[in-house]
């Protein structure tokens, strides 16, 4: 089933997610938009003038297929913004926007997840198709083994962190694995540095049966995906990615 096309929606809600980082929900305006849960959309603000990227961006769909009508992007909205994200911030209930989607195939396989071990690996804001891909596979019956490998640069930059956390907590087909980059913010004992070879090993059991999905932004993506086949031997053809372009 195709359902592609663009459709008007109206901000239903607006979240604050972590330290930078807010989820924008819409509700569709005419027929729901079907997805698959790892897709992304195309989001377009009809008023928006001068920025020098234009009026369109791309978003992982953060919401799953199960949160009804709705479908939920985040993203970063940070002290310097683009006039794109100024325009999305300042963005009241009720207010339109133009959705193209859903596209791509970075998403959820039941009959892959149900005979692997799925590594999901995300860089920062990387985590968006993730949290639907999660929320959907859970939702499901099916002996999956879902490993999520999440860095940020600081645990206040760690998005959905407490919802995700309460997933796992209470399924175990769930694991998550937080490493944090930056500086040291208070936050004890989270594993600090980049997700390398030693950390995933630490974190997946099974090498050799595993499959990856890989998100972020694009250097993020490729560096992570050159370590894993060089260093883990891992073939290219388990490999995933979602290159975040425009980070
Ligand atoms: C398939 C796909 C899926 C994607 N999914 C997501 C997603 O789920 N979430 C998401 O956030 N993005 C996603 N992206 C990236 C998204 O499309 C945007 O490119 C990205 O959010 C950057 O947006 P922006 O250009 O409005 O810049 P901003 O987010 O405003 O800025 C990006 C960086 O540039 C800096 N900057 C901005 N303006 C200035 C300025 N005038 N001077 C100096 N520095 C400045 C900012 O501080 C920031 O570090 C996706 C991209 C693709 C291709």
């Amino acid at each position: 089933m195709d359902g592609t096309g663009w459709k008007r929606f109206r901000l239903n809600e607006k979240k604050d997610e972590a330290e930078g980082v807010k989820s924008f929900i819409f509700e569709s305006a005419e027929t729901p938009m079907y997805f698959l849960p790892g897709q992304h959309v195309i989001l377009r603000l009809p008023d928006l003038e001068g920025d020098q990227r234009g009026k369109m961006r791309h978003f992982s769909i953060s919401t799953s297929p199960l949160e009804g009508k709705f479908i939920g992007i985040t993203t970063t909205i940070d002290p310097v913004d683009s006039p794109f994200k100024r325009k999305l911030d300042s963005l009241e209930k009720g207010e339109e926007v133009d959705i193209f989607g859903a596209i791509g195939k970075f998403i959820f396989d039941p009959g892959l997840w149900k005979e692997s071990i799925v590594v999901l690996i995300a860089g920062g804001i990387g985590i968006t198709p993730f949290r639907s891909m999660i929320k959907y596979a859970l939702s499901m019956n099916g002996n999956f083994r879902i490993r999520l490998i999440y860095s940020g640069k600081t645990s206040k930059n760690l998005v959905f962190k407490n919802e995700l956390d309460g997933l796992a907590a209470g399924d175990s087909r769930l694991k998550i694995f937080h490493t944090v980059t930056g500086e040291q913010d208070g936050t004890g004992n989270m594993h600090r540095g980049r997700i390398d070879q030693d950390f995933i090993r630490g974190s997946v059991e099974e090498l050799d049966n595993a499959i990856f999905y890989i998100c972020g932004p694009p250097r993020m993506v490729e560096e992570e995906t050159r370590m894993i086949v060089s260093e883990l031997g891992v073939d290219r053809n388990r490999i995933r990615t979602e290159q975040f372009l425009g980070y």
